[in-house]
């Protein structure tokens, strides 16, 4: 199993549990601040969409929503805006990568339903299938976080 890099284990603690959406914010984060450049004074983050992504998107632009840095913005993308004094970007999902997070998302449905009924045997098996495609799947949000976003830089 590949080892978490330090960024994304800093952000499954800041968020309390791994999770594809939570990754993909990071992902985000990490790439605007990359494409953003230059000085990084007034930092305002603005995201589309209330999710796990928010964590993924504080811990590594440090903007918060406690500080009035990080506003969201529902219009059913899934799309982050960082605008500093001199420049904006936008980056977006793209919808491959919004589809493999969803598989998961379905894969967690089916398991968790009536999940206070299940035996605590069932539980454990239940939590390790989940688990199992976690390792699977974060891995490659991770190492190709290129081909998993679109961007555009403006101003
Ligand atoms: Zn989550």
């Amino acid at each position: 199993m590949i080892k978490t890099p330090e960024i994304f284990a800093r952000i499954y603690a800041r968020h309390g549990h791994r999770c594809p959406m939570s990754t993909l914010g990071g992902c985000l984060g990490l790439a605007a601040m990359k494409s953003l450049g230059g000085s990084l004074e007034g930092l305002q983050a603005v995201y589309s969409n209330r999710s796990c992504a928010l964590d993924g998107i504080a811990e590594t632009t440090g903007c918060s929503e406690a500080a009035g840095t990080l506003v969201v913005k529902s219009d059913g993308r899934h799309a982050l805006t960082l605008t500093s004094a001199e420049t904006a970007v936008e980056i977006e999902l793209t919808a491959q990568t919004l589809e493999s997070a969803g598989r998961y998302r379905l894969l967690c449905d089916r398991l968790e339903r009536g999940w206070d009924q299940l035996a605590p045997e069932e539980q454990i098996r239940r939590r390790a299938e989940m688990d199992a495609m976690l390792d699977e799947l974060l891995p490659q949000f991770w190492q190709a976080e290129a081909q998993q976003l679109v961007q555009k830089v403006s101003k």
